[in-house]
Order: C-alpha cells, then structure tokens, then sequence
C-alpha cells in the first residue's frame, strides 16, 4: 500500500518495487530480475529453452502471415502485473517504459526498422468500454523514440472477441479467423504490429492476413511479452 502510494506521489519510484529509480523507468535491482526473452523463435517469438534461437515447431510446420516477432519479455511477474495495470487501470506510465524497452531492442538489430506501426485495434465496443486502446498507448512511445509513422485508423477490428486469455489454441484460431479489416495505406510497406501481449498469435496472424490482402510487404509483429 505504501509501495503504491509512493509510487503514485514519487515521480521518480521504480515502476515495480517503488524504490529509488529514474523517473518512468524500474530499479537496477527489479530490472536485473526481469523475464527477459533473449533466446526465442524469430518467427513468433516463443521463448524457447535452448542456447540458440531456431524457429519452433509450430511455425515450421505452418508459417503464420508475419514474418517476425521482436517480444521484449515473457509474460510473467512482474510484466505481467505490469501489463495489466496498463490494460485495466490505464497505467500509461507502465505502456511509456515497456515501450521504451522495446524501443531499444528494436533499434540494437542489425535489422531495417519497419516504415510504419500499427496498433492491434479494438473492437468499437471494447474501445467504449476501456476508454483506450493499450497497444496504441505502447505504439505511441516507440513510434516517437524511433521515429516510425504511427497509423491507428488503418486497421479496424470487424468483430467483438472474448479476452482471449485462458481460451485454447483452437478456440482462439476460430474466433478470429477474418475479424480485421486493414486499409491501403500497408501497400507495399515494410510494417510492425504493436500489441501488449502476444498468447497463441493467432489475432496477429488474422490481422497479419489482413495486411498482407491489403499488400504489405513485410509484416512484423512488436509485442510488451509473449506467453511462453
Ligand atoms: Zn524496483
Ligand atoms: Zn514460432
């Protein structure tokens, strides 16, 4: 409770222990514990328990529509926490340091930046509900540290699904299978899509589908954390 409170009145606390940190960013020592996803399949960036990063089975028996996934942490504690405190209690400060983060590992490739971002989209009714949409508050913050266009019109979401968290892979797949709509603007263009949290991937590759119709060239996926 004091942790909170601190961290609600100090500008300055770590957005995770509320200790001493640098204004909008976590402590060295939270930040040294952090569930990092270093070693992860290029393509869906599922994290995987070898020395090498090499392309899951999963992906290799049947390529998703994106070409890449760059996911800065595994989704668990305290991104997890961290997360939903962006999602359900609209804790920019949190969307702004993750961010940030993935701002960094982004620009640290050897590989070109995409030429422009777009946020998964909500569906009209969840985006009335929640007042905001979570993956434009994080695209923002990259868009403006690496200077890449920002487009959240472009991409629209046809049908209300469930919050998919707890639901199977297969479920998932068939709820939405064909629920986005991506304008012109993607044509011929190297694109990322910016999402909080990266599960199964199945809503990416239906709006990497989408952007791929509309003729994206090359479609990456940026995420806060994946689901190992
Ligand atoms: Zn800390
Ligand atoms: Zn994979």
């Amino acid at each position: 409770m004091i942790g909170l409170l601190r961290r609600w009145i100090v500008p300055s606390a770590c957005l995770i222990c509320a200790g001493d940190a640098e204004p909008g960013t976590v402590c060295a020592g939270c930040r040294a514990s952090l569930p990092w996803n270093p070693i992860a399949c290029p393509v869906c960036a599922l994290p995987l328990r070898s020395e090498i990063a090499h392309v899951c089975a999963r992906c290799a028996a049947e390529p998703p529509a994106f070409d890449s996934t760059l996911a800065a942490f595994r989704y668990e504690a305290p991104i997890r926490q961290a997360i939903a405190g962006l999602k359900y209690r609209a804790q920019f400060r949190q969307s702004r340091w993750l961010g940030a983060e993935l701002a960094q590992l982004a620009a640290r490739r050897l590989s070109p930046l995409p030429e422009l971002l777009i946020p998964v989209p909500l569906h009209a009714s969840r985006l009335r509900s929640r007042g905001y949409n979570q993956a434009l508050e994080l695209a923002r913050g990259i868009a403006r540290q690496l200077a890449i266009d920002l487009d959240w019109r472009c991409a629209t979401r046809l049908r209300a699904t469930a919050d998919q968290i707890g639901q199977d892979a297969k479920a998932r797949r068939k709820e939405v299978r064909g629920a986005f709509a991506v304008g012109p603007t993607v044509a011929g263009r190297h694109v990322a899509l910016v999402d909080d949290v990266m599960t199964t991937g199945s809503t990416v590759d239906d709006l990497a589908r989408a952007a791929r119709a509309a003729g994206a060239l090359r479609i990456e996926v940026w995420v806060a954390a994946r689901v190992p």
